[in-house]
């Protein structure tokens, strides 16, 4: 059986300083990401992108909760530009439809269809942000029941108080917090 790397919205919307939306801190994550790209021990490398409409139900601009963020094909939505795409196997967009969420990368069909045929037991997931996307995709990963381990050191959040809760929720839903 195989172990993939989910890397979760490494995106310039969600890195300060510049980003739309920036985690925090989300900059720390990129130096422990390449480290496990770079480990060569991950059968499969996907990484995910938040990829909206420019109406998307989410945006304050809309009467949603967030400041309008990773519009598909903007600047702000692609990949940071220090993650060394050339290791990534599938990238998988997510929250393309203007009432779809986004928050969960198994939303996409395709990152299923993609694990099961790599024969994919167990997920490590990295990324951003620990309290929304990294969450809710470990949350249905678990659910899909895979093994799944955060690495600390390469995830960070947007909110303290709730990204505490979140590595609990996900320890206790039987994730290895490491
Ligand atoms: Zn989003």
């Amino acid at each position: 059986m195989a172990e993939a790397l989910l890397i979760v919205d490494l995106q310039n919307d969600f890195l300060p300083p510049a980003g739309a939306l920036a985690v925090p801190r989300g900059d720390q994550v990129i130096a422990p990401i390449d480290e496990l790209v770079a480990s060569g021990r991950f059968e499969l490398v996907v990484a995910t992108r938040d990829w909206h409409p420019p109406d998307h139900a989410s945006f304050a601009s809309q009467g949603g909760e967030w400041p309008d963020h990773c519009v598909r094909g903007t600047p702000g939505a692609q990949l940071s530009a220090c993650l060394d795409v050339s290791a990534v196997d599938a990238v998988i967009d997510k929250g393309v439809e203007r009432t779809a969420a986004g928050y969960s990368a198994f939303e996409v069909e395709a990152l299923r269809a993609l694990l099961r045929e790599a024969h994919v037991d167990a997920v490590t997931i990295t990324g951003l942000a620990t309290d929304v996307c990294v969450l809710h995709t470990a949350l249905d990963a678990l659910r899909e029941g895979l093994r799944v381990t955060i690495s600390t050191r390469a995830v960070r959040g947007i909110d303290a108080h709730r990204t505490a809760a979140a590595l609990a929720e996900l320890s206790d839903a039987g994730a290895r917090v490491v």
